[in-house]
């Protein structure tokens, strides 16, 4: 038989997303985790177990099952019930109500992300990022050439953003500041001081907000979540959500964009428009998770996001003291919100790493333990722990950390003691 590659093929796979799926999280995640070895410790955190959904969701999607009504497709919009019943939630927290035809359904929040830069991306338009900040938005705006400018937090200030960063990046060309409250990977969430003050900011500017409000159900510091919808009198609002992180179950992937428009700005602007001729030629999220959602979201009791709170709150709270112990690594903020740990590498102390990748790499070889390295987020030599396990194996993690920073940092020589004047 003739070999196949003696023939000169007419085809070849496209390059175009080979810059864009580099920056994506699981890039990172799976070349750390390959660096396990998987007859070694229990390589963690555990990537099998996560923890368990509100029973009312499960329901909910079963009822959906056995009556049928989530079997057909859904209109490209999104099934009407599933989005009155977004709109209804939302709602809860507004002053000015949206109605079912301001939401538009996506599957999870990453469709949500990739339908406002659609929305967005246009010849020399840019568009202001976090650094650091989820990287999906980074990946899909790469994707659709869309030019990224990335705008930089006070660490000492709750994580607040450092508006003359906003400033500073701004030209005519910028269309809209990206946000995410709760912020993964900082751990904050904002005040409604601070929200106002970027509503007011960005009106000046002239650019809407974006804000991606999935870890909106994992709160569990002092600070509550505040909606960027609460300030669309000021300036124009699109807000994200999704039910992944708060009832644990990414895998339903079903989410939403919310447009919480100002007297009209997204009509005479066409973005409404634009925003459904991209949902046609959009997949959909699964009819059967959006026929449930009416359910999900109205009758799921607050004590399941109580206990979710209560469970992070406690791992939260072990973690940052334990890090304390550790030198080498700097927590500015014990995490209000969201499922980890943000820390900065004290580079200077390591006596053989040389920056974040190679950090989680070492760390990962010898410790079958896997930080996201801060890179991966857009901001370098920081990583990124899940805290969201048991105590007993977030103890286990805490414990292989600690003693991998202390056999790679560098030992500090202690002066001879003077004794009576002879050393
Ligand atoms: C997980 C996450 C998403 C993606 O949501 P899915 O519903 O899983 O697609 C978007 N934004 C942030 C900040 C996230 O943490």
């Amino acid at each position: 038989m003739a070999n196949d590659r003696s023939v000169d093929w007419k085809f070849s796979g496209s390059e175009a997303a080979k810059e864009a799926s580099a920056a994506s999280l699981g890039t990172y995640s799976s070349k750390l985790f390959a660096l396990c070895d998987p007859l070694g410790k229990p390589i963690l955190p555990p990537r099998s177990k996560s923890a368990e959904t509100s029973h009312t969701a499960e329901k909910a999607v079963v009822e959906a099952v056995l009556c049928g009504t989530g079997n057909a497709y859904a209109p490209s919009l999104g099934l009407p019930v599933a989005r009155s019943a977004v709109a209804e939630y939302l709602n809860r927290d507004l002053p000015k109500k949206l109605t079912a035809d301001d939401v538009f359904m996506t599957v999870g929040g990453k469709q949500a992300i990739e339908l406002t830069v659609d929305i967005l991306a246009k010849p020399k338009a840019n568009v202001l990022l976090p650094k650091p900040g989820f990287p999906w938005d980074v990946v899909r705006t790469i994707y659709k050439n869309l030019e990224v400018r990335k705008y930089d937090f006070i660490p000492e200030q709750n994580y607040e953003i450092d508006f003359d960063s906003v400033r500073a990046l701004v030209d005519e060309n910028t269309f809209a500041i990206f946000i995410i409250n709760p912020h993964n990977p900082n751990g904050n969430t904002y005040s409604e001081v601070h929200l106002k003050k970027l509503a007011e900011l960005a009106r000046e500017l002239r650019i809407m907000v974006v804000s991606d409000e999935v870890f909106r159900w994992t709160v569990f510091g002092s600070n509550p979540f505040v909606p960027m919808g609460k300030f669309s009198s000021i300036v124009p609002v699109v807000t994200l959500g999704s039910i992944s992180k708060g009832w644990i179950v990414p895998g339903w992937r079903t989410g939403w964009v919310a447009l919480h428009d100002l007297d009209g700005v997204f009509k005479c602007t066409k973005v409404l428009t634009a925003a459904k001729q991209f949902l046609v030629i959009n997949s959909k999220p699964p009819t059967v998770i959006q026929a449930a959602l009416p359910t999900i979201l109205e009758n799921t009791p607050e004590e399941f996001f109580h206990k979710r709170q209560k469970f992070l709150k406690e791992k939260a709270d072990f973690a940052y003291s334990k890090l304390k112990e550790i030198p080498t690594l700097t927590c500015y903020l014990k995490p209000e919100a969201c499922t980890f740990l943000w820390t900065e590498l004290n580079l200077s102390r390591f006596a053989d790493i040389k920056d974040d990748e190679e950090f989680c790499e070492k760390l990962a070889t010898e410790e079958n333990l896997v930080l996201l390295p801060g890179i991966a987020f857009g901001l370098k030599n920081w990583a990124r722990h899940s805290i969201d396990m048991e105590i007993s194996t977030l103890e286990d993690a805490l414990g292989r950390l600690k003693s991998f920073c202390e056999r790679h940092s560098i030992i500090i020589e202690v002066p001879l003691k003077d004794v009576n004047g002879v050393k």
